[in-house]
């Protein structure tokens, strides 16, 4: 790609603007299928690099700790309005600086110290930040972990038994629904009853599939959930951030305290209008459509995977996520990810359920279709890039010799497939 981007950049720090070049080149001519990312618009990129980066405004529109918040109140306002509209609730707050950072918050806000919390566990495609051992939250609190179905007709789906047994028993004072390599619906109201049986509190974090709800192609926990956090980059497409939502007044306040003086300093004003911007964005019909394309991208992608041989964790998928168990083939997640990243297609080594192998090696991939999507891959594209996966992942099984010959036809083929779309058409 030519050096059209960033040229005051270049001009001024060529060290690190080759760093940003070689990224975008990469962005550029890779298929991403890392389930997580994303390709923000130019006027996200616009709003994420402008002024608003100048300017501190500790506190909220209106009630600031800084004189000269006019106008960044004015893009908080925005970004309030539009976020409201597009998941039909009362209550934001918009200031975390990452998905991360939104559960620290809800979590200041609602708990204390020791507190029983039950989350799905990292090993059944949940996050850590909802229990992991590694993680504050499975530090700082008792936190006790519901899984996915080992065998039977449900297996690899959530074991909603087990969630309710586990509530009964441990009686948590929340309840936290949501994950990370999770491609199916999940029953937000059966989580609802199992928090009011209990009365616990019910959390959902939304962060992969917010932007399919916004879409409207998945179901929007706001109506079952206290209190939903979320990612603004993933299917979401928006900048890289995060957001609290709610209708409850009284957990408003507590969130808002919370984030802040609780636990962050100065909003970053320059991602809130960025956030803006993208929230307008899904806001549009267009949208729509782009969110059932990354839907029915994945859908064929699983479906060639399972033609080509390969087994998917809970046998296909509702949402971005394609889950892939390796195991079928007698591969490992590590070296499958090793080769797919050499011949020019990024994705995550990813656990399956009772994984037999460790978490640095693993037996499955996690694929999504956001990223590749928004530049335009479509449903036969897709087909495409799942028999190419299989060619390669197949190769792995033969001689050296044929396995290079394999890898180095595929490597055309996806420089090519690239080309045909570029991740952005002017310069920014
Ligand atoms: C990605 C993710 C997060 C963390 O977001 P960061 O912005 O990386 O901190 C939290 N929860 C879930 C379910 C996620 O998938």
């Amino acid at each position: 790609m030519k050096n059209i981007y960033l040229n005051k950049l270049r001009e001024s720090d060529p060290e690190v603007f080759d760093s940003l070049n070689k990224e975008l080149n990469r962005q550029q001519n890779q298929i991403e299928l890392i389930a997580s990312e994303n390709i923000t618009s130019l006027a996200v990129l616009n709003a994420q690099g402008s002024v608003l980066t100048n300017k501190y405004a500790e506190g909220y529109p209106g009630r600031r700790y800084y004189g000269g918040c006019e106008f960044v109140d004015e893009a908080e306002n925005i970004a309030l309005e539009r976020v409201k509209k597009l998941y039909k609730c009362k209550y934001a707050n918009l200031q975390p600086h990452s998905g991360a950072q939104a559960n620290q918050a809800v979590f200041l806000a609602l708990l204390k110290p020791h507190d029983t919390i039950l989350g799905m566990s990292l090993a059944s495609g949940g996050h850590l930040t909802h229990g992991a051992r590694p993680n504050i939250s499975g530090k700082w609190f008792n936190a006790i972990q519901y899984g996915v179905k080992k065998e039977g007709n449900d297996k690899d789906l959530i074991d909603y038994d087990e969630v309710e047994k586990l509530a009964l028993e441990n009686k948590p004072k929340i309840i936290i629904a949501g994950a990370s390599a999770y491609p199916r619906i999940i029953d937000w109201k059966k989580f609802r009853d199992i928090a009011n049986k209990i009365e616990a509190y019910f959390m959902v974090d939304m962060a992969h599939y917010s932007g399919l709800i916004a879409g409207e192609q998945y179901p929007n926990p706001i109506e079952y959930a206290d209190v939903v956090t979320s990612t603004t980059h993933k299917t979401l497409r928006g900048a890289r951030s995060a957001m609290i939502l709610t209708n409850n007044e009284e957990i408003i306040k507590k969130v808002n305290s919370a984030v802040f003086p609780g636990l962050q300093g100065g909003p970053l004003m320059h991602v809130m209008a960025a956030k803006a911007v993208s929230y307008g964005e899904a806001l549009k019909p267009e949208f729509k459509t782009y969110i059932s394309e990354v839907i029915s991208n994945a859908k064929i992608l699983a479906e060639t995977l399972v033609q080509r041989g390969f087994r998917i964790v809970t046998g296909g998928t509702d949402s971005h996520i394609v889950w892939l168990d390796l195991t079928p083939k007698n591969l490992t997640g590590d070296k499958a990810e090793k080769l797919l990243e050499e011949v020019g297609i990024a994705c995550n080594k990813n656990a399956i359920p009772y994984d037999p192998n460790p978490p640095k090696i693993t037996s499955g991939l996690r694929f999504g279709t956001p990223a590749a999507t928004s530049r335009g891959f479509n449903n036969t594209d897709f087909k495409v890039i799942g028999n190419i996966i299989s060619d390669v992942l197949d190769s792995l099984l033969l001689k050296e010799e044929e396995k290079t010959k394999v890898c180095e036809s595929v490597k055309k083929k996806i420089i090519d497939m690239c080309s045909k779309y570029p991740i952005y058409k002017e310069p920014y």
